[in-house]
């Protein structure tokens, strides 16, 4: 078996995206961001734009049947069928029931589920530096503070779910980007996808 259904799990400031395009390339799988297509949407104005655009802002999760039904289509895309990072998707205990639904109907599974780590600290100060390079809408202090809570909420659960399942490979985020993707390599190769 190889590392080619993979998903990235870790708060805000954990390096998801930047990770998500490394394990992109090193897989030859494509990295699907639903927070980067929500982004998209709102600056392209879509309707589904429009109806996310409230959530990002605030720093709350966007409705679970929007972000399913996004990432249902995305999966559904020829360049999906071989295999495919999922960076910031599920991110609830719903999302988790509708990806499996998902795979299954597929009659696939998933190969490994990355968690990065990182500490409180660590990711407010990158997000705030992120803030200060990028201007992302919803990386001021308030918002990250709130994205935090939600993420200890709704999606810290799923650490302990997909562990249960022996799918969870944890990677310490803390370092060079380089350092960190190797970590991730040697995680997967040397166990998640090896057998
Ligand atoms: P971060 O993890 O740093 O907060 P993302 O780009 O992954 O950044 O997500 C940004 C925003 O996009 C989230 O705060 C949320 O509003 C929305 N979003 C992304 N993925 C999901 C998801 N799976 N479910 C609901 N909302 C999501």
């Amino acid at each position: 078996m190889s590392c080619q259904r993979l998903l990235l799990i870790g708060p805000p400031g954990a390096g998801k995206g930047t990770q998500a395009a490394k394990l992109s390339e090193h897989y030859g799988i494509p990295a699907i961001s639903t927070g980067d297509i929500f982004r998209k949407n709102v600056s392209e104005q879509t309707e589904l734009g429009k109806q996310a655009k409230v959530f990002l802002d605030s720093g709350e999760y966007v409705p679970d049947s929007l972000t399913n039904a996004l990432v249902r289509d995305r999966l559904a895309q020829p360049d999906a069928a071989g295999g495919f990072l999922l960076d910031g998707y599920p991110r609830t205990v719903d999302q988790v029931a509708e990806l499996d639904r998902m795979l299954s109907a597929a009659d696939t599974r998933l190969d490994a589920v990355v968690l990065i780590t990182a500490d409180r600290e660590q990711i407010v100060a990158r997000l705030l530096r992120r803030a200060a390079e990028q201007g992302r809408s919803d990386d001021t202090e308030d918002v990250i503070t709130h994205r935090i809570q939600v993420y200890e909420a709704q999606t810290a659960p799923l650490i302990e779910l997909y562990g249960k399942r022996d799918l969870l490979v944890t990677v310490d985020g803390i370092g060079e980007v380089d350092a960190v993707s190797q970590r991730i390599f040697a995680a997967l190769d040397g166990a998640a996808c090896a057998a």
